[in-house]
């Protein structure tokens, strides 16, 4: 039987960890390190995977970005049958068709589809950007007869977050290191309980550096911003790269204009109660310089120049 060990990539520390793991544990011609391009990466996602490409000697395929003009044109002609018995105006919907229209960047022409932005309940960008295309690959090299079955290496920790291990040990669950997935597809997750530290140390042993955003205050690279971002987090990004910032607002006019409601919001409301003019990146970042409660500025943090390292990881001591 063939296998092949699919590496899926992200740019991060983790899945950087799990390839020099493959590396030193798979013979090199049975590994495939393989990237999902969401089209919201942070300008040094290409630059990073080339780095990594020519430090470990490996190649990373990246995945043909998705394209969601089918399911965009679906949703015009849903829109013009039947918005009108939902009460729209016929200038809404006219407003909404004009709206949905592909861009060519993936993860605003899903939001453009879907109305709306991801949220840690309704992740469905990382089903859309990055499961999917990856099973896809998966299922195409087997169905191509390149291997009789695929070893899908992620580099998932439990450790990595407060909800993820509420998730995944809170409930008992058993979190499997290796589970078959159907199809000649298994999920291998074989730095499931390591720690950060143990990731950054594989970093160190194969003489790879980490990903610089982490010496600057980003606590997960990749996608610029994450919907996950946190608070300090946000107001590092908007200290640092203020274009994402600026990208996310015009992505937010975008997503309004198609959604019913007209209006649209990366991140969701730290307040329910705020008005719905509250809502949006701009305002988040004001709410991000804001201490416990969003009343009081803390000016000190405000006007603090970015600093050369601020790594959520503690790369810097
Ligand atoms: S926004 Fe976050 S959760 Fe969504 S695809 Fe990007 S990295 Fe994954």
């Amino acid at each position: 039987m063939t296998i092949l060990h699919v590496v899926s990539v992200s740019g991060g520390k983790d899945s950087a960890a799990t390839s020099i793991l493959a590396l030193e544990t798979q013979p090199r011609a049975s590994l495939r390190f393989v990237a999902c391009d969401t089209g919201n990466e942070h300008d040094n996602w290409h630059g990073y995977l080339a780095y990594m490409e020519s430090t470990l000697g490996i190649t990373i395929t990246v995945l043909p970005k998705r394209d969601f003009s089918e399911q965009i044109a679906r949703k015009r002609e849903y829109v013009v049958k039947h918005w009108p018995r939902k009460g729209c105006s016929q200038a809404d919907i006219d407003r909404s068709v004009r709206a949905l229209q592909p861009t060519g960047n993936p993860f605003l022409d899903l939001c453009i589809w879907k109305g709306r932005f991801p949220s840690r309940k309704a992740q469905f960008c990382t089903q859309e950007l990055k499961t999917i295309p990856m099973v896809e690959h998966q299922m195409g090299l087997i169905d191509s007869g390149q291997c009789d079955a695929v070893w899908s290496w992620q580099g998932v920790r439990i450790d990595e977050s407060e909800a993820r291990r509420a998730r995944l040990q809170g409930t008992g669950a058993c979190v499997k290191a290796f589970e078959e997935q159907g199809g000649g597809i298994y999920t291998y997750r074989p730095i499931l309980r390591w720690t950060a530290a143990d990731a950054f140390e594989a970093h160190r042993i194969a003489g790879l550096e980490p990903n610089p955003l982490y010496l600057q205050g980003m606590s997960r690279v990749g996608c610029m911003p994450c919907i996950n971002a946190g608070k300090d987090e946000l107001l590092e990004i908007s200290k640092r790269f203020p274009h994402h910032i600026d990208r996310i607002a015009y992505w937010e006019m975008c997503v309004g204009m198609a959604s019913r409601r007209m209006q649209a919001s990366f991140f969701p409301d730290p307040d329910r109660d705020a008005h719905l003019n509250k809502r949006g990146i701009r305002n988040m970042v004001e709410w991000s310089k804001t201490k416990r409660g969003g009343q009081l500025v803390d000016w000190i943090r405000l006007t603090e120049e970015p600093k050369a390292c601020e790594s959520a990881y503690g790369l810097c001591e």
